[in-house]
């Protein structure tokens, strides 16, 4: 059985790790645009940025143990387009025959438009490792940065700036920062963190667009002030990357969609990470996470090799900022409740999300015990009384 598998992230190297641990000794294939191998894209935006970490430990494996495992990488090489009559995948160098495909191709950055100044030079996302290259030597003392967008990226974004001693504004047209993903109360807890470092943050404030010719150099609000910068970092959010599966004409929804078992309309074509929605709960999810990656791709693997096991998620997250740990259990949408704890240090606590009465999600800012407890009440299905977390001393004992 010919396994291509088309992506080269995260998805990719655990899925292509899970079959050969699982017994698959047939060829396998992966196909990546990127010219290098699979690598963590989370330090991107915190280690990485930061010039503390360099790429021979951000790769996932060493080149020594993909030709250990047989597994090919074509790398540098980009699918255009899928042809499931021939089970083919055309690149922009070779025809790829496969007997079993898996999407794992992720998420791409949105952009602003090109008509508001989005693509100025001077004006960087952070995805991948050329985003990211490129934005390092840029990051220097004294430099005015604007991060566009209060989601984790542009978040951690600033965090890393800051510590770079650049002057750092974070401006946000919601409301208010992390509105996506966070409850108020830790949204609170990190606009606090952030101010204490210094970060101007800006909220309920939209951009009409950037300034520059040649070169960003700087934003219009909507209310028409000019805010000046020698660097704009957007965090916006990401789009699934749905061109190839459209190609095959895989049935789309919010993301490519799959059944319970990670196969997509066509029966020999799978996806997982970043770019798959799946059944949960009555409706479809799509998961932007590497817990969610490593987790998915890895069912999807017992999947292709005949285990037929419904992949359950168990989100989860995290994020460094500053010197303080973000870590998220669960998932606080549609959330009727919230209980707040107090932590030990200076900035920290945690935000216990319930609907309907029951427990759906915790978030923990420097407070590992909350989200160790957290998380295992959540998977468990356990629901303790929200009066008893805000109310007990021993949050242990809640676990008994
Ligand atoms: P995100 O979580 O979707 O946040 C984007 C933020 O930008 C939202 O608050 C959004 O507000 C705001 N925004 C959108 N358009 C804007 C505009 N024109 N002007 C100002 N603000 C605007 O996405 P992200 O932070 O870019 O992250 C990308 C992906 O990487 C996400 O999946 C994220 O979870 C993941 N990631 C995760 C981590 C982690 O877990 N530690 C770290 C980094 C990245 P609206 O919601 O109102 O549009």
């Amino acid at each position: 059985m010919k396994i291509v598998i088309v992506g080269a992230g995260q998805a990719a190297a655990s899925l292509a790790a899970r079959l050969r641990a699982k017994g698959h000794d047939g060829p396998v294939t992966l196909i990546g645009a990127e010219p290098v191998a699979p690598y963590q894209r989370p330090p991107l935006s915190k280690a990485y940025l930061l010039g503390q970490m360099g790429l021979d430990r951000l790769v996932l494996r060493s080149p020594e143990w993909w030709v250990d495992q047989g597994i090919t990488l074509r790398l540098d090489e980009t699918a255009q387009a899928i042809d499931p009559a021939a089970r083919m995948v055309r690149t922009d160098r070779a025809q790829v025959a496969y007997d079993v495909l898996v999407m794992t191709t992720g998420a791409h950055a949105r952009r602003l438009p090109a008509a508001m100044g989005g693509d100025l030079p001077g004006v960087q996302v952070i995805r991948n490792l050329a985003d990211v290259n490129a934005l390092v030597p840029q990051m220097q003392p004294g430099r005015r940065l604007i991060v566009i967008g209060g989601g984790y990226i542009g978040l951690e974004a600033a965090a890393v700036a800051r510590k770079l001693d650049l002057t750092v504004t974070l401006i946000e047209a919601a409301p208010r920062i992390l509105g996506r993903v966070a409850a108020a109360e830790t949204a609170d807890m990190i606009r606090e963190l952030h101010l204490a470092h210094g970060v101007e943050i800006m909220e309920g404030t939209g951009i009409s667009h950037i300034t520059g010719t040649d070169r960003a150099t700087g934003v219009v609000l909507n209310d028409g002030r000019e805010l000046p910068a020698d660097l704009i970092v957007t965090g916006i959010g990401v789009l699934p990357e749905t061109g190839l599966a459209q190609t095959a004409g895989l049935v789309l929804d919010n993301g490519i969609a799959t059944d319970d078992l990670g196969r997509t309309s066509d029966p020999a074509i799978w996806a997982a990470g970043d770019c798959a929605s799946f059944p949960w709960q009555g409706g479809r999810l799509r998961l932007e996470s590497v817990g969610n990656a490593i987790d998915m791709a890895e069912a999807v693997a017992d999947n292709i090799l005949g285990a037929d096991r419904p992949y359950q998620p168990k989100p989860w997250f995290w994020s460094d900022q500053f010197d303080a740990k973000l870590q998220i259990a669960g998932l606080g949408a549609g959330h009727d409740r919230i209980v707040t704890r107090a932590g030990d240090g200076q900035h920290g606590g945690s935000v216990w999300y319930y609907r309907q009465g029951r427990l759906i999600a915790v978030d923990a800012l420097n407070d590992a015990r909350a989200y160790m407890i957290g998380k295992r009440l959540i998977e468990a299905g356990r629901s303790p009384e929200a009066d008893a977390i805000a109310a007990t001393t021993d949050l242990k004992a809640l676990l008994a």
